[in-house]
């Protein structure tokens, strides 16, 4: 590819100086940032669009999967069991039984939660907890200095501005802030390719009553990939049943071998998962009981990324770890989600499910967390410091909210004592984490 030279050096505002700067709003920003405030630092919360959620609000990713002990205890307290509650605050009493919420898991008819009411829960918390929230502000560049961020630079409708805090949080799912501050990183499997992205979509005016059952659809499913109607590789149609009765949520697109992080490849995708969801609608209507009345009812504003760049930290976790279950002295999270890898390799279909008794679970050490090459920095939601398959694991929102809160109580705590992440004692965020009410 041709390149010109560009030199761009110009003053520019400083519009926030704070003690953490949490850049992402997703379920891990949410819990950084509630956990830094309430831990009491001055927190500023940085998202490039217009609400929070991440993934479950632009994505349109509305299951929220279970991560609970036997027992039914949520591993993942506080903070994302206050968010499924406040989010259930936002539905009618009848509705809001039959979601599960936080610690009774098992008895929800659907976990699904709207796109909507996820980003307005989001801000509910922010705003309980004293978070400075900043909206529409992009994260494109930083300034480092002897392998500590001094500011970073955004990009907003006032041109470009720079915040500085004494510890910045990653939070952008996609680990912006360590690749943009040097941050040694891994990307996808051994080949380097990367769980497949999927647009995920709601049909609404749909006859429940008249739906095939689930492996009826499949075997439609089948016929509709063979006759060539449908030209998604996936091995099955994945779909949730949606708190309102006639509303249908699809989590089944898949576009494989294009990166999130390739500005022209994540374009790119969006328009092929879109050809997929026109042929979807068009196929369903046509062929599947149910649906013969069915409309787009919503769709992600942004397609739905699974995977992209993972941040070499203190310490790393691999499938090994899974296998054992391994537990860690300076644990800050607890994880019993299955391994669920959807075929990163192009040309190839399935889906790698490896699950764990609900009486087990894997740790998660404070480690994971740390950013190996800069001194203020640590990381939440799914780019922390693991591979390719506890990746697959630890992604979905409940654990990326919790590793998330860790990383958040860690800045807090080091900005409070003027230190570094990697200086603080594992075993101390621990036991903090527990007094503000974690499960481990
Ligand atoms: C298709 C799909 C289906 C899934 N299904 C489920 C499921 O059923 N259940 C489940 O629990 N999980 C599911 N997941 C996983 C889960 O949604 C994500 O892994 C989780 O949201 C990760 O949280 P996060 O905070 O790390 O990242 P994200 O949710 O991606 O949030 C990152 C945030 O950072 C912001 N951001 C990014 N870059 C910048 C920047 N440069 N400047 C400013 N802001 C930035 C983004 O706008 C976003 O708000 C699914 C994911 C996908 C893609």
């Amino acid at each position: 590819m041709k390149t010109v030279a560009w030199k761009f050096e110009k003053e520019i505002p400083v519009i926030f100086d704070v003690d953490v700067a949490v850049l992402g709003g997703g379920p891990g920003g949410l819990g950084a940032a509630v956990m830094s405030a309430k831990a009491g630092a001055k927190t500023l919360l940085i998202e490039r669009y217009s609400m929070l959620g991440g993934m479950a609000s632009v994505g349109e990713v509305s299951p929220f999967m279970p991560n609970h002990y036997k027992d039914g205890s949520s591993f993942d307290r506080p903070v994302y069991t206050r968010w499924v509650q406040q989010m259930n605050s936002y539905l009618p009493e009848e509705i809001r039984s039959k979601i599960p919420a936080g610690d009774n898991a098992e008895n929800g008819l659907t976990r699904t939660i709207g796109k909507e009411i996820a980003a307005l829960a989001a801000e509910d918390l922010c705003i309980e907890a004293g978070v400075k929230l900043l909206y529409h502000h992009k994260l494109c560049g930083a300034s480092v200095k002897k392998g500590k961020i001094d500011f970073i630079v955004l990009d907003s409708k006032s041109g470009f501005v720079a915040v500085r805090a004494k510890n910045f949080v990653d939070c952008s799912g996609d680990a912006d802030l360590a690749a943009v501050s040097g941050c040694e990183f891994e990307l996808g499997d051994a080949e380097g390719h990367c769980q497949p992205m999927t647009l995920c979509f709601k049909l609404s005016h749909v006859r429940r009553e008249l739906m095939p059952n689930w492996e009826a659809f499949q075997k439609l499913y089948k016929d509709g990939q063979q006759s060539g109607a449908l030209s998604c590789p996936r091995e099955n149609v994945l779909y949730f049943a949606h708190h309102d009765e006639d509303v249908i949520h699809f989590n089944t697109t898949r576009v494989q071998g294009k990166s999130a992080v390739d500005g022209i490849e994540l374009s790119d995708a969006e328009v092929e998962a879109r050809k997929q969801l026109r042929e979807y609608i068009i196929w369903l209507r046509a062929s599947v009981p149910g649906f013969e009345q069915a409309q787009l009812h919503s769709m992600g504003a942004h397609i739905g990324v699974r995977e992209t760049r993972r941040v070499k930290g203190l310490a790393y976790l691999t499938r090994e770890d899974f296998v054992k279950r391994s537990k860690f002295p300076d644990a800050i999270s607890r994880c019993n989600y299955p391994i669920d890898i959807h075929c990163p390799t192009p040309g190839k279909s399935g889906t790698e499910l490896v699950h764990m008794e609900s009486s087990e679970y894997y740790e998660i050490p404070y480690g994971c967390v740390v950013a190996k090459d800069i001194s203020n920095l640590t990381i939440g939601g799914r780019p922390i410091s693991v591979d390719h398959a506890i990746h697959s694991s630890m992604r979905v929102m409940p654990p990326a909210c919790t590793v998330g809160q860790a990383a958040g109580l860690a800045a807090a705590l080091s900005s409070q004592r003027n230190c570094s992440p990697a200086k603080l004692d594992g075993c101390e965020v621990r036991k903090k984490l527990v007094e503000m009410g974690a499960y481990l």
